[in-house]
């Protein structure tokens, strides 16, 4: 699917129309068309669209456990996988915000066990005042600009469109609206072969912040306000210890001077392949 911003002539100008979206339907072997004029342009594609088998592999009998998780949508992500740094930030987030403002936190995938459990090893803070947690933890996966908090701090961990992705901008203006001096912090998912999270341009528009996260990489994509030290476009390397609970040898990174990690073809031995390495300490 691709976003179409059509113009046309209107009394001799040229002005703009609605955003528009063109879609490309791709049939295996099957003519979707009766019209001759259609049918006659239909291509077959050698190509399927299935997922295709390549291997099975025996490995013996084991004992095996089975995984399934209350999440509506069944998904888990397992420990170190890279969309956890996601929920590792907003942790840290809370806890470093919690003592100074008043903090709501919308998660959709980590229980309240979960949560528990993180929180029981994020020592350097403590989240209850008298015997009650310093912030709301709420289980939410949609319609989030309801439940904003104005004049607060809102951390949503995740914000999940599913394939509606192209709605990120929609969905943004309307939890903006309702901040009025407060602030969200949203995590969206990232592609880690792309530069932008979920939605583009769309997701990062809107914000006064917009940082990526890579494997142990944070880049600075836009700060509208900074003091002293502009980070925008800084990149910062850091590892997460404690079972996904603290960020860890935070430290400024600059591009190796390979080709995106690799040299001739081959891993780069001196950024181990990602492209990056630890700047001079100044
Ligand atoms: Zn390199």
């Amino acid at each position: 699917m691709a976003v179409k911003h059509p113009t046309c002539i209107y009394k001799g100008k040229r002005v703009s129309g609605k955003r528009a979206y063109r879609l490309s339907i791709k049939m295996i072997g099957f003519c979707l068309f009766k019209l001759p004029r259609k049918a006659s342009r239909f291509k077959v594609h050698a190509k399927t669209c299935n997922r295709i088998l390549h291997e099975i592999q025996d490995v013996g009998k084991e004992m095996a456990t089975c995984i399934t998780v209350s999440n509506q949508d069944g998904m888990f992500i397992a420990k170190d996988f890279i969309p956890t740094h996601n929920s590792v930030f907003c942790r840290n987030f809370l806890w470093r915000n919690m003592d100074a403002y008043p903090c709501f936190y919308f998660s959709s995938e980590t229980s309240d066990t979960d949560f528990a459990d993180y929180a029981s090893r994020m020592t350097w803070a403590e989240p209850l005042r008298d015997g009650k947690p310093k912030f709301e933890l709420i289980w939410r996966n949609k319609d989030w600009k309801d439940v904003i908090q104005p004049d607060a701090i809102n951390i949503i961990d995740w914000l999940n469109l599913g394939d509606n992705f192209y709605q990120i901008g929609a969905v943004l203006e309307g939890i903006k609206e309702r901040l009025n001096k407060g602030m969200c912090l949203i995590a969206i998912q990232k592609d880690p072969v792309k530069d932008l999270g979920m939605g583009g341009m769309w997701s990062e528009h809107l914000a006064s912040l917009y940082l990526t996260m890579d494997f142990e990489r944070l880049t600075v994509k836009k700060a509208k306000k900074w003091h002293g030290w502009n980070s925008n476009g800084k990149t910062y390397g850091f590892q997460i210890i404690d079972g996904g609970c603290h960020f860890a040898n935070v430290r400024l990174l600059q591009k190796c001077a390979c080709y995106g990690g690799k040299v001739r073809g081959v891993e780069c031995a001196t950024c181990k392949g990602t492209g990056f390495i630890d700047a001079p300490v100044r």
